[in-house]
């Protein structure tokens, strides 16, 4: 079992009064790591070393800023694998899921913002009698608080931008999944990384989460989570003026349109609904299809969910692991029983898997991926966030009612479209009400785009330059010519 602790000033500590949480693996209901359960009073030493690493860090050049980034990407890229079997031990999702995205998209992050930001030029803007010349420096420190569905990845997607753009730095991953943030801070600690710019806190939101935000020398907060939790961080954040990007819920769509490639649509349908057992917040949860394809989409959508291999994280076969916890797994099955209640028919799914891999207790976080069908789309369960493994269907019978449908939710991050015409799937895109529309194809990510949401799924917008303006401040400075009084 591991004994992770807080990293402040380019060391190791544990909580100012020694209390401690326990982590688990969801597949096997084994404690596997015990982290400090910070307060207040764990902040303050973070925030004193952050003001003390400030100056020293924004005055490297970006490039020698980028080269650092390059050097972590490296570091971390040795520890693949590694990562790869701490984030599985700690979400119970396929080894080979992790390695794929989770391991290999931390690194492609620094990676990412180094050459992005190396490419960068100032900005000027010329005008007949002077020049603007726009003078970007550091927000100064700022609090980086992420989920517990893709941890690294998601940290890292704050981090490599945070540190290029000169700030420094006070992260709270989510006290569930601990374990990579704190690889993440072991690798920093042997490369010898600047002590004080980056600083990791473990515990529980409302505790150590909230003193975070209401810390007056934390000038920023990037948050990563979900719709409720965002309220609070910005009704305490926004009054003190901080500059805030919060990255919310999401209840996305998938639209089939009849001219869709029925294969493609249907693959494409089942990886939205079940990758990491629906606990991406990009996920399409709602499925629209037109009404002429209904019932041969729904019989092959439902074929290809049957085929799907629940079982043992570490299975290199597995397709699909646990839900985070015990707790989740309650939560989605009262969503499963609500379905019922409102009138839906479960096609598939609705139950805890036997998977023949419990664990050795035998309680591993197990659900079967579960598509319902016959409820309405305004419906409890075909509107609210449920992040789990649990699907619902839905016909319409033109463009304009599918319109209605999908724009009908209080979210408003992802979609996708499926059909065999781009233009029409262009077209039908623009007027969906979301940060993300992909068409024939999901989770396809070029990271210069914007990544946000509309509606309550977020506000603000990270990724490329996006995030580069967020962790800046930008001065414009006006320069008159001397012979144009
Ligand atoms: P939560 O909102 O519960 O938690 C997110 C983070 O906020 C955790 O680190 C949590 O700590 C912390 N937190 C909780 N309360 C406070 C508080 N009062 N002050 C400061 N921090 C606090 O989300 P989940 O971890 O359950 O993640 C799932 C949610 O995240 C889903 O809604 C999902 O859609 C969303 N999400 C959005 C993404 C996007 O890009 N839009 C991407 C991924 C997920 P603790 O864990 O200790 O409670």
């Amino acid at each position: 079992m591991l004994s992770i602790q807080n990293f402040i000033d380019g060391s190791f500590h544990h909580a100012a009064d020694g209390e401690f949480l326990e982590d688990f693996n969801p597949a096997t209901a084994q404690c596997i790591a015990t982290i400090p359960r910070s307060k207040s009073v764990d902040i303050e030493p973070a925030v004193a070393a952050c003001q003390a690493a400030q100056s020293a860090w924004s005055a490297l050049s970006l490039d020698q800023r980028a080269d650092w980034l390059d050097r972590i990407a490296d570091a971390l890229e040795q520890k693949a694998e590694r990562i790869a079997q701490l984030e599985s031990m700690d979400t119970g999702k396929p080894i080979a899921l992790s390695r794929r995205v989770d391991a290999a998209r931390s690194v492609s992050n620094f990676r990412f913002f180094a050459s992005f930001g190396r490419e960068q030029s100032e900005l000027t803007f010329q005008m007949e009698d002077a020049m603007n010349y726009v003078h970007r420096s550091p927000v100064g420190t700022v609090g980086l608080i992420t989920p517990w569905n893709l941890p690294l990845y998601l940290l890292t997607w704050k981090v490599a931008p945070a540190l290029l753009m000169g700030n420094t730095i006070i992260a709270k991953p989510s006290e569930i999944t601990p374990l990579t943030a704190n690889l993440l801070a072991e690798t920093l600690l042997e490369l010898e990384f600047p002590k004080g710019v980056f600083n990791l806190v473990h515990g529980l939101g409302p505790e150590v989460g909230q003193a975070i935000l209401e810390h007056p020398d934390i000038k920023a907060i990037s948050f990563t989570g979900g719709t409720e939790t965002g309220r609070i961080v910005a009704r305490t954040a926004a009054p003190m003026f901080k500059k805030l990007s919060l990255e919310l819920g999401g209840k996305n769509a998938t639209i089939v349109l009849k001219d869709a490639e029925l294969d493609k649509a249907v693959d494409g349908a089942v990886r939205a609904a079940f990758t990491n057992s629906g606990q991406v917040c990009l996920c399409g949860s709602r499925i629209f299809i037109e009404a002429s394809l209904e019932e041969e989409f729904t019989r092959r959508f439902i074929e290809k969910v049957n085929a799907l291999q629940i079982g043992d994280p570490q299975d290199e076969n597995t397709n699909m692991g646990t839900v985070i916890s015990p707790e989740h797994l309650m939560k989605v099955e009262s969503y499963i029983n609500l379905a019922i209640e409102e009138g839906g028919v479960i096609l598939t799914g609705g139950t805890r898997a036997m998977t023949g891999y419990n664990g050795p207790e035998g309680i591993g976080a197990y659900l079967l991926p579960t598509v319902v069908g016959n409820l309405h789309y305004t419906s409890r369960c075909a509107t609210e966030e449920i992040f789990g493994p649990m699907v619902t269907l839905h016909a319409f019978t033109s463009e304009e009612e599918a319109l209605e449908m999908v724009n009908s939710s209080e979210y408003g991050l992802a979609g996708s479209v499926w059909t065999n015409d781009l233009e029409r799937g262009r077209a039908f895109s623009a007027q969906i009400d979301s940060g993300i529309v992909w068409v024939n194809t999901w989770l396809h990510r070029d990271l210069r785009t914007p990544f946000g949401g509309v509606k309550n799924s977020g506000v603000g917008r990270e990724g490329g330059r996006w995030s580069l303006d967020f962790f800046s401040e930008m001065t414009n400075v006006c320069i008159k010519k001397h012979d144009s009084n």
